[in-house]
């Protein structure tokens, strides 16, 4: 058996913040508690949800699961909390609800926005802030819209906040549509213009702006969620939803993350990858310079990949721990005609003789041509016609007696 996965069977994201998990859970348990559907799929449901909600809610438990698996809970206390007490704490009423229903607060919308950070940022952490525009329930009514309170039943909709509508959609066919009352917003009462208050003058809310402290914890990832509970619109007799940012990372000049890996491209001089050197080969996020070390005699080829353990990005939530940091060599080599021919012949005895040629595969005739610099990017462009000089089956280009030698290539 697949040992279930808490965080699929809530349906959210193994980074997703409590109040996210809480939701998933209210909105999954809504649907499959036994009050509400009796069957006997739905009740093993309902267990299920509200024991990956038991596990996920808690922080601890969660830590545990998170690090080893279902395996990590079985050692520590064991859970007696019913699936109905884990329902009831949460929605906190009695789960004895004699079938009168579901009396819930409505929840507001959350806000969510895209936040941009530096790689910088992720690793060394950062606080920010960030203005807010948002309604507030207004002070002066109280949310009430008016001094007293006093409402009137909306007649447009007779108080429903909905309106009926008929659209014909076919040959004898008629679709009822609901679509909210656009005298009273919905609101199915409607104040009269004297009675409104000055403030709000009968919206109930006013807008706000607010600055946020944020805190960009070491180890955040590219898209992890900050959660400011309760953070957004206001709105009278509705829960207020939250406020989520989106952590965006911007492309670093220099580094490259994956996971708590960085990846960084060094280059050095065709003397120190053949004789070693000793200096600071990366300048890190932090600005701290990494000293390497490399003996003479250890060669360093063009393109290899060396590993730094442990200076990767910090873990989140322990950032003592860290991914490594790899690193990708190229080699410098000297411009044409560094050094005089005389220098070059003492040079070429100190190293690696030359390749041999091989007589066995050497082909009986041999031209002898020029070389000169090349581009890939005019490689494959016939004259610069967008051709193929490789191309046969282009009929009208063969017929072309002009066009058959092949493109040469430019010179820089
Ligand atoms: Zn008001
Ligand atoms: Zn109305």
């Amino acid at each position: 058996m697949r040992p279930t996965n808490y965080y699929e069977v809530l349906g959210v994201d193994t980074n997703s913040h409590e109040s996210e998990i809480k939701r998933a859970y209210r909105k999954l348990a809504m649907k499959f508690h036994p009050d509400k559907n009796p069957d006997e799929a739905a009740s093993e449901k309902f267990k299920e949800i509200s024991h990956a909600y038991d596990i996920l809610s808690d922080p601890e438990k969660r830590e545990l699961y998170d690090r080893y698996g279902e395996e990590g809970l079985s050692g520590g206390g064991s859970n007696t909390m019913t699936p109905e007490d884990i329902f009831a704490s949460l929605f906190g009423f009695s789960t004895n609800m004699g079938g009168s229903g579901f009396t819930r607060q409505r929840r507001g919308e959350d806000i969510v926005k895209p936040f941009n950070v530096t790689l910088e940022d992720l690793y060394n952490s950062k606080t920010a802030k960030i203005s807010l525009q948002r309604d507030v329930v207004c002070s002066v009514c109280h949310g009430k819209g008016s001094k007293t309170g006093a409402t009137r039943k909306c007649h447009s909709c007779d108080g429903r906040g909905v309106k009926v509508a008929m659209r014909q959609i076919g040959p004898g066919m008629i679709q009822r549509i609901n679509t909210v009352c656009a005298i009273c917003d919905g609101a199915g009462e409607v104040i009269r213009e004297k009675d409104k208050c000055k403030k709000c003058r009968g919206k109930k809310v006013v807008e706000e702006k607010k600055k946020l402290d944020i805190f960009i914890e070491k180890g955040m990832q590219n898209n992890q969620k900050i959660v400011m509970q309760g953070e957004a619109d206001q709105e009278p007799g509705v829960e207020t939803g939250d406020v989520i940012l989106v952590l965006k990372q911007k492309p670093h000049d220099r580094f490259e993350r994956q996971g708590n890996d960085l990846k960084t491209e060094v280059n050095i001089s065709i003397t120190e990858a053949l004789c070693g050197f000793s200096k600071v080969l990366v300048t890190h996020l932090d600005g701290r310079g990494l000293i390497i070390n490399q003996p003479p005699g250890e060669v360093i080829k063009p393109g290899s990949i060396k590993c730094i353990p442990n200076e990767g990005m910090p873990q989140y939530k322990r950032p003592d721990f860290k991914g490594n940091l790899y690193v990708k060599f190229t080699v410098e080599f000297p411009s044409p005609l560094w050094i005089t021919p005389e220098k070059l012949k003492e040079l070429e005895a100190f190293l690696p003789p030359r390749k041999e040629e091989d007589s066995s595969t050497k082909p009986e005739i041999s031209d002898e041509v020029q070389m000169i610099d090349g581009n890939f990017s005019e490689y494959g462009s016939k004259k610069g016609k967008g051709g193929n000089i490789w191309d046969e089956d282009d009929e009208e280009e063969d017929e072309d007696d002009d066009d058959d030698t092949p493109a040469s290539c430019a010179q820089q």
